[in-house]
Order: structure tokens, then sequence, then C-alpha cells
């Protein structure tokens, strides 16, 4: 049987960053991925955007991970020629109804270190013509970012220091043997890879893996549900330059529009929940009725929204620790710490902001296994 120091499964932007971390420490590292290329899953199918890290809980994981994140991918995206842009974020209230959320979203952003302008109706107005608002927030630390062109990097990065990326090689199965993990490998070639190390960054496979590894006790493996984001895109020009959204609501955070580095905007996602199911039978076509509470979502900011200019365009899936009415929950990264099993760490529930905190989750996973993550990133 072949082995390797580490085996990260799955080459979405999670594990494509957790892998090159754990290859820039010296680590003969390989990153496992189904599919016949990087990147398919949810790293490409979301808003792309750099979240500032506002409206999660004080002291979660998401809080941290998503400041810290945030700062590290900037740094990453100048030094890698990985185009992103601040453009800055508003948030808006459309009725006096909405002013206490608002106010409540600057606490919440305060309490994690990020500060937010409040903005009367006239400031907003002058920064976004076309937009109507009781109110708003800026938040000029916001932007977007190349997510494929990130994850190439990533990629670069991984194989520079030595590590390796194997497509079409899905991870079927994990047990434990005297010297560590054993992942049964499918596809053309089956095999057995042993490692010392392995990473579970399978994204919203990743629960049905940790069902399938050998010796983790089952309540450290999480109810999977999945809560599917659709988008629409718009055609013609938006006169916006920073993207909009409205006060947060359960499970999301409301249609809001945002901008491609190429200046188109796209709407969503909006929270559809699926029904419990395996994440190999998703739909990921987008129903072109939903479109029609888009507008009326859309026309609270811009009412001048023009009839027909919505476009079903693409969705996404995230996935979810709970269903509908659980409280969001924050990332899950178990380690050895939690469920007993020396170098193993699974990551569950890396839903938005999982694009963000990519290169702060890859440090938090160099730390559950004991290792300084200092001059990973
Ligand atoms: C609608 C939506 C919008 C979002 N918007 C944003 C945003 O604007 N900003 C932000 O920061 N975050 C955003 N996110 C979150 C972000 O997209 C995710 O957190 C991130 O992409 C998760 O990456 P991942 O690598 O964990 O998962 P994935 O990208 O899904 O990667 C998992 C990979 O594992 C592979 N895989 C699965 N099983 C196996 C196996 N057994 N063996 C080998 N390979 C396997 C899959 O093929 C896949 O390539 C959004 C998410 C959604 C759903």
């Amino acid at each position: 049987m072949d082995r390797v120091d580490a085996i990260v499964i799955g080459a979405g932007v999670i594990g494509l960053a957790v892998g090159r971390a754990l290859a820039r420490r010296g680590l003969e590292t390989i990153v496992l991925e189904r599919e016949n290329a990087i990147g398919t899953g949810t790293s490409s199918r979301n808003s792309e955007v750099i979240h500032a890290g506002i409206y999660y809980p004080r002291g979660s994981l998401k809080a941290r991970l998503c400041v810290q994140g945030r700062q590290l991918l900037y740094a990453y995206c100048a030094e890698h020629s990985v185009t992103a842009r601040r453009c800055g974020k508003l948030i808006v209230a459309t009725s006096d109804a909405q002013r206490p959320k608002l106010e409540a979203t600057r606490a919440a952003a305060a309490g994690n270190g990020v500060e937010l302008q409040a903005l009367d109706a006239q400031a907003a107005q002058a920064l976004e013509p076309a937009l109507q608002c009781v109110a708003a927030l800026l938040s000029p630390e916001t932007g977007i970012v190349d997510s494929h062109a990130l994850m190439l990097a990533l990629q670069g990065d991984l194989e520079a220091a030595g590590g390796a990326l194997a497509l079409c090689s899905p991870a079927l199965a994990l047990h434990c043997d005297a010297d560590g993990h054993v992942v049964e490998v499918g596809g053309a070639a089956p095999m057995a890879l042993g490692a010392r190390i392995v990473v579970n960054a399978a994204g919203l496979w990743a629960p049905g893996l940790a069902a399938r590894t050998a010796g983790l006790a089952p309540g450290h493996v999480p109810q999977a549900r999945h809560a599917k984001g659709n988008y629409f895109s718009l055609s013609g020009r938006a006169p916006f330059s920073h993207l909009i959204y409205p006060v947060p609501e359960a499970a999301g955070l409301g249609v809001h529009l945002t901008l491609d580095l190429a200046g188109q905007a796209r709407f969503g996602p909006d929270v559809q929940w699926l029904p419990p199911g395996p994440p190999d039978a998703i739909d990921y076509r987008v129903d072109p009725a939903r479109g029609e509470s888009f507008y009326a979502e859309i026309r609270r900011y811009w009412p001048a929204l023009p009839d027909g200019a919505l476009q079903p365009a693409y969705s996404g899936v995230r996935p979810k620790l709970g269903g509908p009415e659980a409280a969001a929950a924050d990332f899950v990264l178990q380690g050895p710490a939690e469920h007993g099993l020396a170098g193993l760490v699974n990551l569950f529930g890396i839903e938005s902001p999982g694009l963000t905190s990519s290169l702060a989750i890859a440090d938090e996973v160099l730390r559950r296994l004991g290792m300084d993550a200092g001059s990973a990133a």
C-alpha cells in the first residue's frame, strides 16, 4: 500500500487551501478529488463575495475565521495576481420598521471588530442614485474575488510545495491501521492509500464520508441538510457600483445584488430548503417561477428594476447542519480533541463565508492537528 504524510479529500477552495498549507509545512500531501476538475462543487456556485465578517455571532468560528480569512485573502490575491476588488457593500433598510435590524447588524459587526459607516438616505443615494432606502450601512471592506483564479493559485502553491492533486479519485471509505489512516480510493484504478493525516473537506459529501469512517463514533456525524440558493442575472447593466444587501433574513442574507468582476449584476441567492437526501440527487436547475418573488424583493430597494430584466442563472447549495427550524449553525471543525482519532479532521457546515475564510480555515485545521499555523498563509 502506498503511503503519504497527508491526504485531503475534496478539491474545492477549502481542500485546496488545506492541501496547500500542509504541503508548505513540508508534508507529502495528496488532494483527492472525485470529479475531473477542481472547484466544481459549491466553490463555483456562490456569490464570490469577500465578506467583511458582519453577521456572525461574536466569538463564533464564522466571525473569527471570516475576519482573519478576509485579511489573508486580500493579501494573498495581491501577491498572486488573483483579481479581487474592495468594491464595498451597502446594507439597506427600506422601511422604518427595519431600522432596528440595521442597528443590530451594526452592533453585531462592531462586536466582530468590523466597522460599518451609518448613512442616511441622502448619503446612501449620493453613493448609489438608483437606490431607495430610509437608511444604510456601508461596509468598505467587502469585496469580490475571482474564485476560480484563487483555486488555481492554491493548486499552483500546492504543487510548487511538492503536493499533488489526483482528479477522478473519489474517497470511498476510511479506516485506521497501525500507522494512521487508510483511504479506499475508487475511480479507474482503485487503491488503498495510507496517511498519518486525513482531512475530510468534501463539502456537501463530508457527512456521508464521515459516516463511512470506521472508528468515528456516530455522534460525531452530523445530520446534513441542504438549502439551495437560486440566482437570477440581470440583462443589461446595473446602475450600481456597490453590492446591495437588504437587512438579513433567516438562513440567508436576503435577495441581494452582487456584481462580478466584469460589473455584471446577479441577484440572490434565495433560500429553498431541499428535502433530506444525498447530495448526488440535488437538482441545480433554477425554476424560472421563483423570479416573481425576486422582482418584489428587489424593487423594495431598486424600484426601477425593469419588467422582464431577470433571467434564471445558476444555483448553489448550502451544506446546512440543521433544518429550517434550527438556529444557524457555526462552522464545525472536528479534530482529534473532539473525536479522539489522531490525525483526522472533518469539516462540516462550511457554508458562507467559507470562501472568504478559506485561508484561515486552513490555518485552523493545522492548529487542530497540533501544528503551528503561523507561516502557512
Ligand atoms: C449559494 C451560496 C453562496 C455563497 N456565497 C459565498 C460568498 O459570497 N462568499 C463566501 O465567502 N462564501 C460563500 N459561500 C460559501 C462558499 O461557497 C463555501 O463555503 C465554499 O465554496 C466551500 O468549499 P468546500 O471546498 O468546502 O466545498 P466544495 O466546493 O463543494 O468542494 C468539495 C469538493 O469535494 C469533492 N468531493 C466530494 N466527495 C468526495 C469524495 N468522496 N472524494 C473526493 N472528492 C470528493 C467535490 O467534488 C468537491 O469538489 C456560498 C455558498 C453558497 C451555497
